[in-house]
């Protein structure tokens, strides 16, 4: 996932899994003397939570000598989650703020002058994705959801998911042994009625036949390698508002912004 002189910008919420991997990727930034951290913060604009988040966010990357940059959705889209909220669009709120979060954090990170991308997904993450995409009859999504996501031609910055084979309690309990100080409250407006099902239903899996997770995330390995070789190339153009890289005429994000603010 990582070279020795890469600059990784990390994705920072303020939540146990952003500042455990920002605790991991620091020890091993100081071992590599030519690499270097930066940690994006995005504020997407939710009153009563994302404030309490930015703040213990900024306190660790003090406390570990880290350079923060922050950026809103409302300087970069003129908008905010709860005012798309209030909209009542017809999709979920994070289908929406998905979406630009992904955009926000790829504009911090080319700001900053990264050469990655890393964002906290930890195992169950990545395998309740995995069956949410199934069940959403998306397969090919699996491929885009890997832990590693690179372009060869180099028109979208390597994502890395550096936590994709811990399970979200060893995590938790990572967090807890180190003293970690994280946002334990959660987001308003988070609540995806079907990944909460199919989390239910992991754990339960997972309680009665341990090993169920991981077992599940080496089959989308391998999903991902006969899906990759079975997918037809895609052509990426340049978006004709942004200029990101998209294989339609407007990347999704643009797309999505013209509903929102029309
Ligand atoms: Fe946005 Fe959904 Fe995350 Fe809340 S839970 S911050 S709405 S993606
Ligand atoms: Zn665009």
């Amino acid at each position: 996932m990582l070279a020795h002189n890469d600059h990784v910008a990390v994705a920072v919420s303020g939540g146990k899994d952003s500042l455990t991997l920002l605790n991991l990727l620091v020890k091993l930034e100081r071992k590599f003397p030519r690499s270097q951290l930066t940690a994006i913060c995005v504020d997407e604009g939710i009153e009563g939570y994302r404030d309490e988040a930015l703040l213990l966010a900024a306190k660790e990357c003090e406390r570990l000598g880290v350079r923060q940059l922050i950026v809103s959705y409302k300087e970069l889209f003129g908008t905010t989650t709860d005012e798309i909220v209030k909209l009542s669009l017809g999709k979920t709120p994070c289908a929406y703020c998905g979406v630009l979060r992904r955009k926000a954090i790829n504009k911090a990170a080319i700001m900053v002058g990264a050469t990655k991308i890393a964002t906290a997904h930890n195992l169950d993450d990545e395998v309740q994705t995995v069956l949410l995409n199934m069940l959403h009859g998306d397969p090919m999504r699996i491929i885009r959801s890997s832990p590693v996501l690179r372009d060869v031609q180099g028109r979208f910055l390597t994502r890395i998911k550096p936590l994709c084979d811990i399970l979200e309690k060893e995590v938790v309990l990572y967090a807890y042994l180190t003293g970690l100080e994280f946002q334990s409250i959660a987001c308003p407006h988070g609540n995806e009625a079907v990944r909460n099902d199919i989390r239910a239903f992991l754990n339960q899996m997972d309680q009665r036949h341990p090993g169920t997770k991981f077992t599940l995330q080496r089959t989308a390995e391998r999903l991902r390698e006969l899906l990759a070789d079975a997918a037809p190339a895609v052509d990426l153009n340049e978006c004709a508002k942004c200029g990101d890289p998209t294989p339609q005429r407007y990347c999704e994000a643009c797309l999505m912004l013209e509903t929102i603010i029309a």
